[in-house]
């Protein structure tokens, strides 16, 4: 009889799974942690999802979401065909590397014990650091390389010049992800920048926009104007759908059509279908929602500021914050014994800082309290 242990790849052995944030369930916790929207989905779109719930649950979802598509091109300007619907974005950035990236060969990159050679372009995801926590785990599940190359010491995105003085960044590498605004810095890119950078890269590049409406720019329309751009968006974040797992793609159609052959015939799930359709019929609701989210963000930031925490600039629906007096590590604790759960990345760039997801001003109100008393 085979081992299970056996049974299974190699390189799945050796796979670190994706850390998502903890859903606890304490009573009364306030939750900081994984940047969710403090506001419930939008009347209709609660109602559009109860009335759909009946027999018709027996039947399969339109299999390319096609009404939902039909409306993001309206809303975007472009056609059906510049998009493709995933399950949650993160599904969609897994697809692209299963698209665009080039397993390297017997994985030889993974084990430096059984001889290394160069990681070719074609193998290769590339990301700055510090950015989407995710991006290198799906490099490693697919058995392709990775480059990791770090953002300036204030988060900003290196120039094209920089990037090419540097020598680490690779212009020629299959796919490139860039989170923009930033996670977990907050800090948001001028489309100026992502569009120069975008002109240098030759192979594939995903802009991750996930919190792009907390921010002052977008870059949509880079994904219509440059075949090899993708501009990555989801319904999670901005507008409270994170139960229901709706992500989008906008591109080319040839890049479109490619995800479209890799994706599962059903990957979108109705309910997540019908709630994605309802929230694009009550935009106005959800700009209101963003516009307080703001509110409260810039409120937080200068009562932080106020008790000696380091708040960098955000445009986002977090902030990412140096607290004074005590690591970053233990603060999470001490927050945490005072029921509010917050976020912390044991990365070398980011240890030093909580990550705090802006909640409604009654919780950020809360926080500020909490972090007084552990001043005191
Ligand atoms: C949350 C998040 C996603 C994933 O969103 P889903 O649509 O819920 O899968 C993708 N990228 C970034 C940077 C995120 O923070």
């Amino acid at each position: 009889m085979k081992s299970p242990k056996s049974l299974i790849r190699p390189l799945v052995h050796d796979l670190h799974a994706y850390v998502p944030g903890e859903q606890p369930k304490i009573k009364g916790l306030i939750k900081l942690n994984t940047n969710e929207n403090p506001y419930p989905p939008s009347p209709r779109v609660l109602a559009a999802v109860k009335v759909a719930v009946d027999g018709r649950l027996r039947l399969y979802p339109n299999p390319a979401a096609d009404k939902l598509r039909a409306k993001l091109a309206k809303l975007h300007h472009c056609s059906p065909d510049n998009i493709i619907v995933g399950n949650g974005s993160d599904e969609l950035l897994a697809l692209a590397v299963r698209t665009f990236v080039e397993p390297s060969e017997g994985g030889v990159l993974r084990r430096p014990n059984l001889g290394f050679r160069r990681a070719k372009p074609s193998e290769t995801v590339q990301y700055f650091t510090p950015s989407y926590s995710l991006y290198p785990v799906l490099a490693d599940t697919h058995g392709a390389a990775k480059n990791a190359v770090a953002l300036k010491p204030d988060f900003s995105l290196p120039s094209v010049a920089e990037l090419k003085r540097g020598k680490h960044w690779n212009f020629n590498a299959a796919l490139t992800f860039v989170t923009t605004p930033n996670a977990p810095s907050g800090r948001g890119y001028a489309t100026a920048d992502l569009e120069a950078l975008c002109k240098a890269q030759r192979g594939v590049t995903v802009l991750d926009e996930a919190y792009v409406n907390f921010a002052r720019e977008n870059a949509l329309k880079l994904a219509l104007e440059y075949p090899h751009v993708l501009v990555a968006r989801t319904f999670s974040k901005a507008y409270s759908l994170c139960f229901q797992r709706v992500g989008y793609f906008v591109g080319h159609p040839e890049l479109i059509d490619a995800l479209h052959k890799m994706r599962d015939s059903y990957n979108v799930n109705g309910l997540g279908q019908i709630a994605a359709e309802a929230t694009l019929d009550d935009l106005s609701h959800y700009r209101a929602n963003f516009r307080a989210i703001v509110a409260t963000r810039k409120q937080l930031s200068r009562d932080l500021t106020r008790l000696g925490f380091r708040v960098l600039p955000s445009e986002t629906n977090f902030i990412l914050a140096q607290p004074p007096l005590f690591p970053a590590q233990e603060w999470l604790q001490k927050l945490r014994e005072r029921k509010v759960l917050v976020r912390w990345f044991s990365a070398r760039e980011v240890k030093s800082y909580l990550r705090i997801t802006i909640g409604t001003p009654a919780e950020a109100a809360v926080l500020v309290k909490a972090a007084k008393e552990i001043l005191r």
